[in-house]
């Protein structure tokens, strides 16, 4: 359970941020796949990850405290439709760099909209993680907003995608801002990848 979430700061290079002295869980995805309100969901506050950043905003690696024991780490959000090969290579260089040199990471939350087809930006991002040796866990989000056999059967066919691409599929989680779907069976979860 998270009984206290803080701010603690914001980088643009990931080598200015905070020591890696305790356990890291970071969340990715789509411009508007629901970061933000996942976050605030989880941590029930709801100022605290900013929603919808716009398009040519400062691209920020963001960390919160997790009662005061771990870290919480929101990077900001790929696939803008009009952003320019300079702000795409800052993101890719931003991020390649923050995962696979960020040695108290302890996985990566890729956030699909279960509303959606498989897209193959998430799909080619997972892969790279898988490449990379990043542990990645897939979490669809805004469930609420569509019936159950219409989630189930696009979360279906991401992991058919998956399987194309890993011998084993990747953990997931089916969840929803608005009704708090899945968030404690996700927060179970992150409560063991940060236990020392
Ligand atoms: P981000 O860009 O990934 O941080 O996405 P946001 O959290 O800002 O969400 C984008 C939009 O989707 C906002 O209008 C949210 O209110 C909406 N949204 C996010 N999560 C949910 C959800 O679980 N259910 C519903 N119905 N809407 C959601």
């Amino acid at each position: 359970m998270i009984k206290k979430a803080e701010f603690v700061v914001s980088n643009a290079d990931p080598s200015n941020c905070p020591k890696p002295d305790r356990a890291e869980v970071a969340f990715i995805g789509r411009s508007n796949v629901g970061k933000s309100s996942l976050i605030n969901a989880l941590t029930d506050k709801k100022g605290l990850a900013k929603t919808s950043q716009k398009p040519g905003k400062t691209q920020l690696i963001n960390h919160f405290l997790i009662n005061d024991r771990w870290y919480m780490v929101d990077l900001p959000g790929y696939g803008f439709a009009k952003v320019n090969v300079k702000v795409k290579e800052g993101w890719e260089n931003m991020i390649h760099t923050y995962l696979m040199k960020r040695e108290n990471l302890c996985g990566v939350f890729v956030l699909i909209d279960s509303r959606l087809e498989p897209q193959k930006i998430d799909l080619d991002f997972l892969l790279w993680c898988g490449t990379q040796g990043v542990p990645a866990a897939l979490v669809f989000t805004k469930a609420d907003k569509q019936s159950k056999s219409k989630t189930s059967l696009n979360v279906h066919k991401f992991l058919e995608k998956t399987e194309e691409l890993f011998e084993e599929a990747p953990d997931y989680f089916v969840t929803s801002a608005e009704s708090g779907l899945g968030k404690e069976e996700l927060l179970t979860f992150i409560e063991e990848l940060v236990k020392e």
